[in-house]
Order: C-alpha cells, then structure tokens, then sequence
C-alpha cells in the first residue's frame, strides 16, 4: 500500500484498503500527543504527496503544523510551492522537528514557531512573525485544535470547556483578526470544523460546540472577507488518524475500533485531507467561498 502510493500517489485503488483499517492497539498519550510515537504512524504525505505548483510563491502559516491533518497540510503547501511557517505548542517541538528537517531537506522554505494559541498576545505575535520570515501573507490555514473527551457534564469543568473554546474558536478570531490586514487580494483562509459540527458526540460536549462555531464563523467571515477578495472555507473532517485521538480525543476503547463506523471502514490519513487544504488555498478555488468541505469516508455532511 505504502510502497504503491510512493511511486505513483495517483495510481487507482481501493479506498477501503489503501489505508490501515481497525482493530488498532490502545496507545494513550499525555496531550497534546506526538505522532512519531503511534502505531501504525500516520501517514502526513512525506513520502506520499506529490505537489505540481499550485501555490508557487505563496507565503503560508499553518497552526498545529507539527502533527495530523496540519502537518499533512503544511507538507502539502511546501510541495506545492509555498513557503511555510508552522506553529505548534512547545512540548511538541520534536514532531515539528520532523517536519521542518524533511521540507528543509527537499529545498523548502519553512519555519517554526512555538506557542500557545490560547494566548491572545501570542497569536497577534505569531502573525507578525509569519509575516515577518515569509515577507507577507496569503494562506491562513487555521488546523490547531484541542479535543478531550469527557464522558458526562458533570465530569467537564469551566477550565476544560474554556480551553477547548479557546483554542478552538477565540484562536481562529485572533488570529484570522491579525493576518487579515496583511492578506493581499487573492489570498485564502481555511479553517478546521468536523463532523461533530454536524452530528456530535456524547463524550464532546465542548468540543462539538466549537466547531459549530467554526462554521458558522468561515460562512460570515466570508461574506466580509469577499469584500477584500479574500476567500474563506473549512475543511471538515471525519475520523482521521492522528495524535488528537489517542491523547485524550477519544476513551482508549473506542480508538481500538475508530473509523470502523463510516462507509469505508477505517479512519481517513492526514494526506487524505491535504489536497482539500491545497485546492481551497489554491487559486482553482477562485469561486469558492463560505463552504465547508467534507472528508469523511462517506460519513456525510449534511
Ligand atoms: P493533532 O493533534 O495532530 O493536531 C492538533 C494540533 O493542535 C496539535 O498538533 C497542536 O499543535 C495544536 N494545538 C492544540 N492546542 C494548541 C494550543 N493551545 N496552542 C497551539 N497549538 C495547539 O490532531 P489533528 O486531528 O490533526 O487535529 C487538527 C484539526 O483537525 C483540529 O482542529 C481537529 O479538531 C480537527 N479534526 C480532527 C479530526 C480527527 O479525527 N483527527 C476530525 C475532525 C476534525
Ligand atoms: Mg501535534
């Protein structure tokens, strides 16, 4: 499968066997979890995503870029063209190693910075220094994301709701409010929801809200943003195999069968959701704005 996808990424297969399918092993980790310690590794596109261009000399910022559907996005953008600058938190600093060591490797421009997007002096200060290193910016892909799951109301707390609505939803504020004066006609925003925007969880009562939230946020941003040809979509997915799930996304029972619940039968890979990020960066996406874009399996939007 693997081997396959290395030579020719678009070579046709069967999606429901491209991919490894449950049972998977119990993994916990402390979260925000590291993608270098799960079983079987994810897979970001490092040797599976080719890029063509499609966003030559563009200057882009990716959150959570360390690790899952944002390392996936950043590998993407940088194999397309782009010049990356990744933000993740501290403790992950040895995921965004890896990352930053393979684009550099292959000749591409890419940064880290580290640090707390539930720091609102932070995220005007990580937009300053995107625009900074990269000399501009055009491409706010807005990944990060906390998810712990809570099996009751009464087991959640003010702390863990606020972090969750912090980091998922005042973050996508502070941050889409520092970059957009430094965002050029032409250039594009994409945010993460999810399914659980849609058909959420009982164990994410936080969590769910918030990317509903995310929603409803990228569908009035853009109708303003269009205003200065800046263009706003999600991407929302399904189950995807990545650190957010085993450090806490997810009860270690229900990670053993995840992704077993959606028509294909197994959780998606971070470098399926990439070509999504790169088309709604792209300029192939010059008519589309406000829409929020599935990839789920067949576990569809509404
Ligand atoms: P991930 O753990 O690889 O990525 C999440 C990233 O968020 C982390 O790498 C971390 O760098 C960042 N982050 C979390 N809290 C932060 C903070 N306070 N400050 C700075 N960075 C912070 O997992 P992922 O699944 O790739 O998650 C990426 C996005 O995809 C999230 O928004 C998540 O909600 C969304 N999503 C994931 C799934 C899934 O099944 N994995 C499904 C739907 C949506
Ligand atoms: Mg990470």
């Amino acid at each position: 499968m693997a081997d396959a996808a290395r030579k020719d990424p678009y070579a046709m297969r069967d999606p429901r066997t491209q991919y490894p399918r449950p049972a998977f092993a119990k993994q916990p980790q402390p979260a925000p979890g590291l993608a270098k310690d799960m079983v079987p590794k994810p897979d970001h596109g490092e040797a599976s995503y080719r890029g063509n261009g499609r966003l030559r000399g563009r200057k882009a910022l990716v959150t959570g870029g360390d690790s899952g559907i944002g390392r996936a996005a950043a590998i993407a953008f940088a194999r397309e063209g782009a010049d990356v600058v990744i933000n993740y938190l501290p403790s992950e600093q040895k995921d965004a190693d890896e990352v930053i060591a393979l684009l550099r490797g292959e000749g591409c421009k890419v940064a880290g910075v580290p640090g707390d997007l539930k720091d609102e002096a932070f995220c005007k200060e990580l937009v300053a220094k995107a625009v900074k290193e990269l000399g501009g910016l055009d491409i706010l892909a807005n990944v990060a994301g906390r998810q712990q799951f809570a099996k009751s109301i009464e087991e959640l707390d003010t702390e863990a709701f606020e972090a969750t609505f912090r980091t998922n939803v005042f973050a996508l504020f502070w941050l889409t409010k520092a970059a957009m004066p430094h965002m050029p006609p032409g250039a594009a925003i994409v945010n993460t929801a999810s399914i659980q925007a849609y058909e959420p969880s009982d164990i994410l009562l936080d969590y769910a809200p918030t990317k509903a939230a995310i929603v409803a946020f990228t569908k009035s941003l853009a109708k303003q943003a269009a205003e200065k040809g800046i263009r706003v979509n999600a991407v929302a997915p399904g189950p995807v195999w990545t650190p957010l799930q085993p450090s806490g996304g997810q009860p270690q029972d229900k990670l053993v069968e995840f992704g077993k619940n959606v028509p294909l039968g197994r959780p998606g890979q971070p470098v399926e959701c990439a070509p999504v990020y790169v088309l709604l960066a792209s300029q192939e996406a010059s008519f589309v704005t406000g829409e929020t874009y599935g990839v789920t399996g067949g576990h569809m939007l509404p």
